[in-house]
């Protein structure tokens, strides 16, 4: 978003919880997009709101009767920086630039974008870094090679030091905890499965959806350590063994299905990097109508002017054909880091039992793989079309709306009825 500064090595900044890199290599630069700037809520504490106060944005000419700051909500007490109507953030200058950062240098901003698109997920063992790949120059792989001692990272770190280690690990089926070694040993599988290179990416997602289904049917609680490794290799096992019959014959989800994923993947729509909508209300009438004929599967989805053509609903479910590899490639990388950060139990959806945070990552790949038909409904894809899929995989990950109940129970039912793998291996096609 603006150049980053020269940084003094020997102010390395030396948080008190260790923060390493996952077991992946990431690669960003900033390429001044400005897209984090645009219907990004960044939300502000005391020490921001201050720092903001003393800019005496008030007394600027071009801020003379415009808020720079509003309530994150209706019913939400938190503060956050102002939109202007076409959802940009009210600092960003037309060349792309922070006016803030401009006039006052990078710590005078919110620790949010200062530290954006660096994360840190806690961890028992501390915190691991991670990217943010609703950043387009994170989700291509595009820059430097991510490492501690970079000083972006270092001002990232100093301006939203890592949360505290958890210390209760989450449970893993609801009314079943398990210790933290033995947790852990269920993200670990989750990690393998997502990143078996022996298996191409659909076929690792519906070995993780399986996988997880056979073991939200366990009591793993009742089991000692021994007996829970045999049972996790006997269920990876078994679900290599079922992943079969998805790729077979390719049926088509149930109706059912298909209109709980048409839900889902409505609240996706929204956030994709070429949707921009405004608060106007041809902008809210295109969503209304959007969102009801998604939930109804039938009919024609209305064109959204200068920003995407419309389409006919089986449009989004034609097969795609082979996709290179080249084209997969953030895709693949996504999932690698989801997997390897474990960001969706430890991190997105507090007080979700394991099971159902796994369903969440699983879920992605039909949602992402729907996603490159919504923004290419008549042409073949595009590498641009991958990256964006991911920008809003990314960002559903914070939406509050996806870590919510109705969610939560769109999952649920999808599991119940068996079809989250049937989904995946469908959107693949
Ligand atoms: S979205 Fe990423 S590349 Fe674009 S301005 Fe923001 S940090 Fe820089």
């Amino acid at each position: 978003m603006e150049t980053k500064e020269p940084f003094a090595p020997s102010a390395l900044a030396r948080p008190v919880v260790p923060v390493r890199l996952p077991s992946i290599e990431e690669h960003w630069d900033c390429h001044q997009c400005a897209q984090c700037c645009y219907g990004t809520e960044i939300l502000l504490d005391e020490e921001d709101l201050a720092k903001l106060q003393s800019q005496r944005w008030d007394l600027h000419p071009d801020y003379r009767g415009v808020r720079v700051i509003q309530r994150a909500g209706l019913f939400r007490r938190s503060v956050r920086l102002a939109h202007r109507p076409d959802g940009t953030c009210v600092f960003l200058l037309p060349d792309g630039l922070c006016r803030i950062h401009r006039d006052f240098g990078l710590q005078a901003k919110p620790k949010l974008c200062q530290a954006f698109p660096f994360q840190t997920v806690p961890d028992p063992g501390g915190a691991l870094l991670v990217v943010r790949r609703s950043c387009p120059s994170a989700a291509a792989g595009r820059g430097q090679p991510v490492r501690l001692d970079r000083s972006d990272v270092q001002e990232a770190l100093r301006a939203r030091p890592p949360l505290e280690p958890i210390r209760q690990p989450p449970e893993v089926v609801k009314g079943h905890r398990l210790g933290w070694s033995e947790t852990l040993r269920i993200t670990d599988w989750v990690e393998r499965f997502l990143r078996d290179q022996n298996y191409p990416l659909v076929r690792r997602v519906v070995h993780t959806a399986i996988f997880t289904e056979l073991l939200a049917g366990c009591r793993p609680a009742r089991l000692n350590r021994s007996e829970l490794g045999e049972l996790l290799d006997l269920l990876a096992q078994q679900a290599v063994r079922e992943a079969g019959q998805y790729f077979q014959q390719r049926r088509p989800p149930d109706r059912s299905a298909q209109m709980l994923f048409r839900r889902i993947a409505a609240d996706y729509v929204r956030l994709h990097p070429r949707i921009r909508l405004r608060r106007c209300w041809p902008h809210r009438w295109w969503w209304i109508k959007t969102a009801w004929r998604l939930g109804r599967g039938r009919g024609q989805l209305p064109p959204l002017p200068d920003q995407w053509p419309g389409t006919a609903m089986e449009t989004l479910d034609r097969p795609l054909g082979p996709l290179s590899p080249e084209l997969l490639q953030p895709v693949e990388e996504y999932f690698a880091a989801a997997a390897c950060c474990r960001a969706y139990s430890f991190l997105t959806r507090p007080g979700w039992p394991l099971v159902e945070a796994i369903r969440t990552v699983v879920i992605g790949y039909p949602v992402g793989m729907w996603l490159v038909r919504f923004a290419a409904p008549d042409r073949t894809p595009t590498l641009q079309d991958m990256i964006e899929a991911v920008m809003t995989l990314d960002r559903g990950e914070r939406l509050a709306a996806l870590a919510g109940g109705a969610h939560r129970q769109r999952l649920r039912l999808l599991a119940r009825l068996g079809e989250i793998p049937r989904l995946a291996a469908w959107y693949a096609r």
